[in-house]
């Protein structure tokens, strides 16, 4: 039965709230699971039932929900005070923050600019490169060098810099052009073309394209090791480290945006560290708090920094900057969890999960409408589509992705789809039992969808 708290609830926010990246005329139509609270990997509804958090609250919760010392560290900064501003002020807490970042950061990284999320923290990175560029006198610098399926948040310049047609297209009039190159990813399915060119050839198109185009370029930009919001399409071992040697030898940046792939995600701190790069700007958010609260930052090197100082007078200066930089409560929770990682041992215990998690995913991918499933760390894609043998997609308007994670929900996990590709990317402290779980019920769920009877029913079929 539904209580009279929950129905008022439902009715505001189908009346009050405009839930993104939603299509509110199908979401006013159901009933919305509300949250209303959490404990460890858990989310608890607000009749008290409790499903596993398989995405980890958008990608971004780390040790769990309610972990008691990141909880006391934001009860112990709300005691002395929630914010005040770095503009002309510092703040001791985000001192020792960016301070405990840079020790874990790649080597060469040293200098933190606060912002508020992902977006910002990629916006805030093409800024500086192109201003980098201004002050060291190439000021025929303005293009970026972007990649097929980026996706780099939704402010205007970070979709500048991004190349996803169904989020993008529409507001290409407003942006500023790019380079946009070939991203060597090519899926390894039953219908992939013999003909259809191996990544090592796509590498060494965007080799020759970056040689061609690099005399008014500004950066590379790019997701190390696995393009997230694209449906979790991975790049082959060496093409980051490839990426970074281009820079150098044409005179340009390297933009790593680790909005997604930080903080463990991918098995290391840092995405970049498994060949070995430091780029110029690093990007960073969501698990940059534990997944707590708002807050993000972007990492840049001492020659990125140097361009920027002189007199007052020279107007050097980067004129860009957010009301809550450095929130304080913010970067409490965000020092408390980077203790975390060192106490609880949190990335030693992950490549035991990581390898579970790749075990359990072979008997996902023997499924019929399974056409491929990329894994780098925790971060899982599983494209589904109506026919392997062709490669023929589903019907958008049937919503398989959508109903797969629906179905989930019945034996308590919650997943979001990106299209029909099933994305799992759970916290780092997610049991072995729950990974079983999680892969259990995500078997489940696609089976029931794409083979079993629920299989006809469009979300818009009666
Ligand atoms: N960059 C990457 C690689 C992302 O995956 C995302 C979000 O998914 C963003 C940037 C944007 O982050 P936010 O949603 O915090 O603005």
């Amino acid at each position: 039965m539904t209580s009279a708290r929950k129905q008022r609830l439902i009715d505001l926010d189908h009346r009050r709230l405009w839930h993104p990246f939603t299509q509110m005329q199908g979401w006013s139509a159901e009933d919305p699971l509300i949250v209303s609270g959490g404990e460890g990997n858990e989310l608890i509804d607000i009749d008290g039932r409790r499903y596993l958090d398989g995405v980890s609250s958008l990608w971004c919760n780390v040790h769990g929900h309610r972990h008691p010392k990141i909880d006391q560290a934001v009860r112990d900064q709300l005691g002395r005070i929630a914010h005040s501003t770095l503009l002309g002020l510092a703040q001791d807490t985000s001192i020792e923050f960016a301070d405990a970042l840079v020790r874990r950061l790649p080597d060469g990284l040293s200098r933190i600019f606060y912002s508020d999320n992902g977006s910002t923290a990629a916006e805030v990175a093409i800024k500086m490169a192109y201003s980098y560029h201004r002050l060291r006198g190439r000021k025929n610098r303005n293009k970026y060098i972007t990649f097929e399926g980026a996706y780099h948040g939704d402010t205007l310049g970070s979709v500048s810099v991004g190349a996803i047609e169904l989020f993008h297209e529409q507001f290409r009039p407003l942006l500023f052009p790019t380079h946009q190159l070939p991203y060597p990813f090519v899926r390894r399915a039953p219908w992939t073309k013999a003909d259809e060119p191996d990544p090592k050839a796509l590498m060494a198109e965007v080799e020759r394209r970056v040689a061609e185009i690099a005399p008014d370029a500004v950066a590379i930009v790019i997701e190390p090791l696995i393009q997230g919001a694209a449906g979790m399409k991975t790049a082959p071992a060496g093409f980051l480290k490839l990426l970074r040697d281009l820079a150098d030898e044409h005179g340009l940046l390297l933009i790593a945006d680790e909005v997604a792939t930080g903080f463990g995600r991918t098995g290391t701190m840092f995405a970049c560290e498994q060949e070995g790069v430091t780029p110029d700007l690093l990007a960073m958010a969501k698990g940059i708090s534990g997944g707590y609260l708002p807050i993000a930052a972007t990492a840049a090197t001492e020659e990125v920094y140097d361009a920027f100082l002189g007199a007052y007078e020279e107007f050097k200066t980067f004129f860009h900057g957010h009301t809550y930089t450095g929130n304080a409560l913010a970067c409490a929770a965000g020092l408390a969890s980077l203790e975390v990682f060192d106490e609880e041992g949190t990335l030693d215990a992950l490549s035991g999960k990581i390898e579970r998690f790749t075990q359990g995913l072979a008997a996902v991918a023997e499924l019929p409408h399974v056409a491929g499933i990329r894994q780098a760390g925790v971060m899982i894609g599983i494209e589904l589509v109506a026919d392997t043998a062709t490669g023929e997609g589903y019907a958008p308007r049937r919503r398989v992705g959508h109903q797969v994670c629906m179905k989930a929900r019945e034996r308590d996990v919650i997943i979001r789809p990106l299209s029909d590709v099933i994305i799992l990317n759970p916290p780092l402290s997610i049991t072995p039992s729950q990974i079983d779980h999680l892969l259990e019920t995500v078997h489940w769920s696609i089976e029931q969808i794409t083979q079993g009877r629920d299989q006809d029913q469009g979300d818009d079929a009666p």
